[in-house]
């Protein structure tokens, strides 16, 4: 492998590289997975309720792009690479493959907040690996651990009080805590723009 000075630099503080690529390539693809099921999932979401989980849904899911945008510069300034294939099945999202025309909120909501758990679990892994080690990595980690934090957070108050806390949902803004580690915050920059009528 080519000499990577940002990789002898973390391996000089104690990091292992090859672990710590290899989880943020882990981490890469479920966030890319993540995307596509969501839009999967919107399209079959129907009724009121379904509408309502739409909505927690499409912040999340933009975020969770803006995850994987930000998390692959760093993966490349170490010297890995992403597969040059994409099989898009290895989020905890997979389990909403095959869904009916008509998704049934209760039955995806556990699915939902497993695999939000599954994100929290795994990014607190990089934080750990890099406390100390990897400043700029681990602040990566960081801001995403942020929010996925608050997916899980949106998904149990959809679960504890359904529409009524949707009625209550202000509009968000999208990736407080990530957008600074974007190249180009396309979405952020989008949401923010005012059309003229
Ligand atoms: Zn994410």
């Amino acid at each position: 492998m080519a000499r990577c000075a940002a990789r002898e630099l973390i391996e000089w503080s104690g990091v292992d590289a090859e672990r710590l690529i290899d989880l943020l390539v882990e981490r890469a693809l479920g966030e890319v997975s993540n995307y596509y099921y969501y839009t999967l999932l919107r399209m079959h979401l129907v009724g009121v309720e379904g509408d309502a989980l739409r909505r927690v849904i499409d912040d999340a899911r933009e975020e969770d792009r803006n995850h994987f945008e930000a998390l692959v510069p760093r993966i490349y300034e170490l010297g890995g690479r992403l597969p040059a294939t994409f099989a898009g099945e290895l989020s905890g999202l997979g389990g909403l493959r095959n869904l009916p025309a008509e998704a049934d909120v209760p039955e995806i909501l556990p699915i939902l907040l497993k695999s939000a758990e599954d994100s929290v679990r795994g990014y607190t892994h990089v934080c750990g690996l890099t406390s100390g080690k990897d400043n700029r990595t681990y602040n990566l980690a960081l801001a995403i651990l942020h929010e996925e934090i608050a997916h899980q957070v949106w998904f149990l108050e959809f679960l504890g009080r359904g529409m009524a806390e949707q009625q209550a949902r202000h509009a968000r803004i999208i990736s407080p805590f990530v957008t600074q580690f974007l190249q180009s915050p396309r979405v952020s920059a989008l949401k923010a723009q005012s059309f003229p009528v």
